[in-house]
């Protein structure tokens, strides 16, 4: 086992794997930009390093400080935490070269998942169910139009690079085809550097679910059920739960194992996330993140496992804790993300926080690296905090909810705590009778 690891990352997630290292008895080191020297991370982990001046790129996303921080502190292994530095290959490839152990997957699996197109043919050759769509990349117009034709509109095209809902554009008509094929294109060469888009038939009321995976590296396999993660606004997730509240136990189990399977097929390591949409019954794969999720929280509570200290041990070449046997789905579990940003508009809201008080209780857990006096810099995410509460059934959850947000106090900012209130207000959220395109309407609605 490591005696040291260095998070390459900040905020709630860099405190998340500081929490997970202490139980284990091993040493943590924080690395930070000049604009965090007084995070909760920086002041939670063993030992610390500046990286960098504010700038994401300057210090969370540059290898050589990072790698620089390995060597001054003498940490062996490397969690990236989500975001950031976490899927990208090269950075994997420079860690393993500098013989320390980056806590994730291989640079290969990061590799083809990260390319969605390389992803869906290998996920298809593995029988996992895809989306209708092109094969591959689509070069130009003419293909555009022709693939669209074939597969019938409503389409969506997508940037094989594509992440955090960027590059995605929907073509309702084949006179909308020309403009959203242009503009996806446009957008993925500005945020990714790359232009390849792909074209998929556009699924019009489906629910996001996805399964949760687990491998061990050398051939073994589990999955830990679904979340579902329907509640979005533009294409980013704001509220989650496990299990799904329209997944059965059956369906559970047979997709569950058809990802298990597909993973455990290619020697997968560590965490990982198959995404889906869902509608009508079926499931259609849409990408892998290959990674710790924001909300992997409502796995670990309904199955009382720690998905981080399964990551370390896995990585320091143990075998998992769990075998599919042991994981079992207990009572509801759901996380709404808090961000300090204001509503209607969900403009960021830096600045001083006045007052905190985090919710506590049976079933609370709240994720968070606010505390009273701290300043939420400008430069980055503008999640600010992950509440998680678990019942015995799916009303209990939300019971639970509604007490804990009532509890929760932070001052001296804007967040989208209000929100989290008015649904839960909502008979559709109660009844659970939501899809991907719920929050957008609803906000049209109440806050447009
Ligand atoms: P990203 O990597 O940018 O998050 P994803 O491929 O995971 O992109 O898609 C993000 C979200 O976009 C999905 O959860 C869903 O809401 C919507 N989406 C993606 N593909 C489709 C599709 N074929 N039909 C309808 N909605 C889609």
């Amino acid at each position: 086992m490591f005696d040291k690891i260095l998070i390459a990352n900040r905020g709630e997630i860099a405190l998340r794997v500081i929490r997970a290292c202490r139980e284990m008895g091993i040493a943590s080191v924080a690395v930070h930009s000049t604009a965090d020297a007084d995070a909760m991370h920086v002041r939670m982990a063993d030992e610390s390093v500046c990286i960098g001046p504010p700038s994401g790129a300057q210090s969370y996303l540059s290898v050589p400080a990072i790698i620089s921080a390995c060597d001054i502190t003498g940490a062996q292994a490397i969690h990236p935490g989500y975001g950031f530095l976490s899927e990208n290959a090269n950075f994997v490839q420079i860690v393993e070269d500098h013989e320390l152990t980056f806590i994730g997957p291989s640079a290969e699996h990061i590799r083809i998942m990260g390319d969605k197109i390389t992803a869906k043919e290998t996920m298809k050759k593995l029988g996992v169910p895809c989306v209708p769509g092109s094969d591959g990349g689509v070069p130009d117009l003419a293909t555009a139009k022709k693939v669209a034709g074939d597969i019938g509109y409503p389409v969506i095209v997508k940037a094989t690079a594509g992440g955090g809902g960027r590059g995605m554009k929907l073509a309702k008509t084949a006179d909308e085809l020309e403009r959203a094929f242009q503009t996806a294109r446009a957008e993925a060469k500005s945020a990714f550097g790359n232009d390849e888009v792909y074209i998929e038939k556009y699924l019009t009321r489906p629910r996001h679910i996805e399964i949760q995976v687990f491998g061990d590296g050398k051939g073994r396999a589990v999955h830990l059920g679904e979340r579902d993660c329907s509640l979005q606004r533009r294409h980013q997730k704001v509220f989650e739960e496990a299990p799904g509240p329209v997944i059965d136990p059956e369906t559970r189990a047979r997709i569950g194992k058809t990802c298990a399977d597909a993973v455990a097929a290619i020697g997968y390591s560590g965490a990982g996330t198959i995404e889906f949409l869902f509608e009508d019954g079926e499931f259609y794969f849409i990408e892998m993140n290959t990674r710790l999720q924001v909300e992997h929280p409502v796995t670990e509570a309904v199955f009382g496992v720690d998905l981080v200290r399964e990551q370390i041990r896995v990585a320091a070449g143990l075998p998992m804790e769990f075998q599919q046997e042991d994981l079992t789905v207990k009572g509801h579990a759901i996380e709404v993300r808090i961000n300090a940003e204001k509503l209607p508009n969900f403009a960021p809201s830096p600045g001083r926080i006045s007052q905190y008080h985090a919710p506590g209780g049976l079933g609370v857990r709240m994720d968070s690296a606010l505390y009273d006096g701290y300043r939420i810099p400008p430069y980055y995410d503008s999640l600010i905090g992950k509440l998680i509460v678990h019942g015995r059934d799916r009303p209990e959850a939300l019971a639970r909810l509604h007490r804990a947000l009532g509890e929760l106090i932070v001052d001296g900012v804007d967040t989208t705590v209000p929100l989290f209130h008015a649904l839960l207000q909502e008979e559709d959220i109660l009844k659970g009778d939501y899809s991907i395109h719920w929050l957008e309407k609803w906000l049209e609605q109440n806050l447009g």
